[in-house]
């Protein structure tokens, strides 16, 4: 008998590939072999992103790349033709590869099980077809899977349409159960993308997914833990679905695999020179973008909390004006802001000059802060964002909600505010440090993600 050796499919998005990244490595320290698949667009952004970092150096991970079936000009930001063509046009490719590899390599190569993001859930039949176990790859909240789980439930109690998802009566508040906290209709995840279309392909994925999840794959293991996310576990009630979370990074070699843009590490010696806990934080992920408007009234509140703070502004976080907007900005505030195009974010959030992260609340990011117990100035975009506030501010009470006012604006003012309530606020700081201690706790020996992920290798090794 060889080595196990897993394929892993990530779905093609920084917030996906990143913790399955992470997965492959503590996967080889487990005596795995690992393939990960790549769309060839992303693997060349990694590549470039980090040419001899950890991308490509652990001799147990092979990266090779699938195409997705866009066009090279084609916006793969846009949700609704990304999904289409990875539904349709990548299975080709998927099962090319596998049945190449089941055929060519050494009795002792051939892979022995895939796993891939729930979001890619028609790999599982490829996978099963040509022998393969399967298991998915969850990398948001259980709160979310809940949600995606009870949708025959939401359309029987009227909750939801049937055909497409959309609210029936927008606003409404429901509960799951008597644990599970609240959850207003709007924030369900499907009815958050950037556009109607893509609202509507999301709840066509997971209306398609659904039953090679429940079927097919032996596990499904997810990116939270149990003790953040109790109820919803409980609720799910099943020895199948593996909380094994949070997958940090910098936990094991202090830097993420996986970066699609190379992170700007000149911020740490800016941060060592900060006091202790006074940097905020401000980065909004690798999707979420602000108009002009509110980018300048972003930069103006910076400006006016009097505080040091590192933001991160991708190229395409806002308009054209950017440059122009960050120009006033650094002439004016000198070097009490640092603004970087990409940070190394699971680093800074560790840095102790940080007291807080105003933030767009992906879930990759909420764990992170959670981790590191840093509270958080919610500022949710799209996506799962809204429910995953919830949590932070209602649940575990770690952080503070943004409010947009009636012209759908985030004001200066209310910057300067909430940066004083959080910060004021010691036991907000305590909470987090507590939860903060949980978290490591549970990956740590005799925790309870330890133990799970241990449950997930012993059955997927055999
Ligand atoms: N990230 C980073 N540097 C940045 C901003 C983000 O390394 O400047 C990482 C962050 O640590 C997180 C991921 O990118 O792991 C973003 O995932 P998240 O789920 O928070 O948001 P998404 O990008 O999916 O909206």
């Amino acid at each position: 008998m060889g080595r196990p050796h897993a394929l892993l499919l990530p779905l093609p998005a920084q917030g996906h590939v990143l913790p399955l990244m992470e997965l492959a490595h503590r996967m080889v320290s487990h005596g795995f072999t690992i393939t990960f698949i790549n769309t060839h667009f992303n693997h060349a952004r990694l590549l470039s992103a980090m040419p001899t970092l950890t991308y490509n150096t652990n001799p147990s991970i092979n990266f090779i790349s699938i195409p997705d079936g866009l066009q090279p000009g084609d916006d793969r930001n846009h949700v609704a033709n990304l999904c289409k063509t990875l539904m349709t046009i990548m299975p080709l490719h998927l099962e090319e590869i596998i049945i190449k590899m089941m055929h060519k390599q050494p009795e002792q190569d051939k892979p022995t099980c895939l796993i891939a993001d729930q979001a890619m859930a028609w790999a599982f039949n490829v996978a099963k077809k040509n022998g393969l176990r399967t298991a998915a790859f969850w990398p948001a909240s259980a709160a979310t899977f809940t949600s995606i789980r009870n949708v025959p439930k939401l359309i029987q109690d009227g909750i939801i349409h049937e055909h497409d998802g959309s609210a029936k009566t927008p606003g409404v508040i429901f509960r799951l159960s008597p644990e599970i906290p609240p959850m207003n209709v709007n924030h369900l995840f499907w009815n958050r993308q950037l556009d109607s279309e893509s609202n509507k392909v999301i709840f066509h994925c997971i209306n398609t997914n659904k039953e090679s999840i429940k079927n097919i794959v032996e596990f499904v293991v997810c990116n939270s833990f149990y003790e953040a996310e109790k109820p919803e576990f409980d609720y799910l009630n099943t020895s199948k679905i593996l909380p094994i979370g949070p997958l940090l990074s910098c936990q094991r070699f202090g830097k993420p695999a996986g970066l699609f843009w190379s992170a700007d590490t000149t911020c740490k010696a800016w941060l060592d020179e900060q006091d202790v806990n006074s940097v905020i934080y401000v980065a909004f992920g690798s999707l979420a973008t602000v108009d002009e408007r509110q980018f300048q009234e972003l930069a103006l509140g910076l400006e006016l909390t009097g505080r040091p703070f590192l933001w991160v502004v991708r190229p395409d976080f806002t308009g054209k004006a950017i440059i122009n907007l960050l120009k006033g900005l650094e002439d004016r505030i000198g070097g009490r802001g640092m603004v970087v195009q990409w940070s190394p974010q699971q680093e800074v959030l560790a840095h102790p000059a940080v007291s807080c992260f105003m933030s767009h609340c992906g879930w990759n990011s909420t764990m992170e802060g959670v981790s590191n117990g840093v509270p958080f100035l919610c500022w949710p975009c799209f996506s799962d964002q809204h429910l995953n506030q919830t949590y932070i501010c209602d649940v575990w009470k770690i952080g503070l909600k943004m409010n947009p006012d009636e012209n759908n604006m985030i004001t200066k003012e209310q910057i300067k505010d909430k940066v004083e309530e959080l910060l004021d606020d010691g036991e907000m700081k305590n909470r987090a440090l507590a939860m903060k201690e949980i978290a490591i706790k549970g990956i740590e020996k005799g925790g309870s993600s330890f133990e799970n992920f241990n449950t997930f290798i012993s059955a997927m090794q055999v």
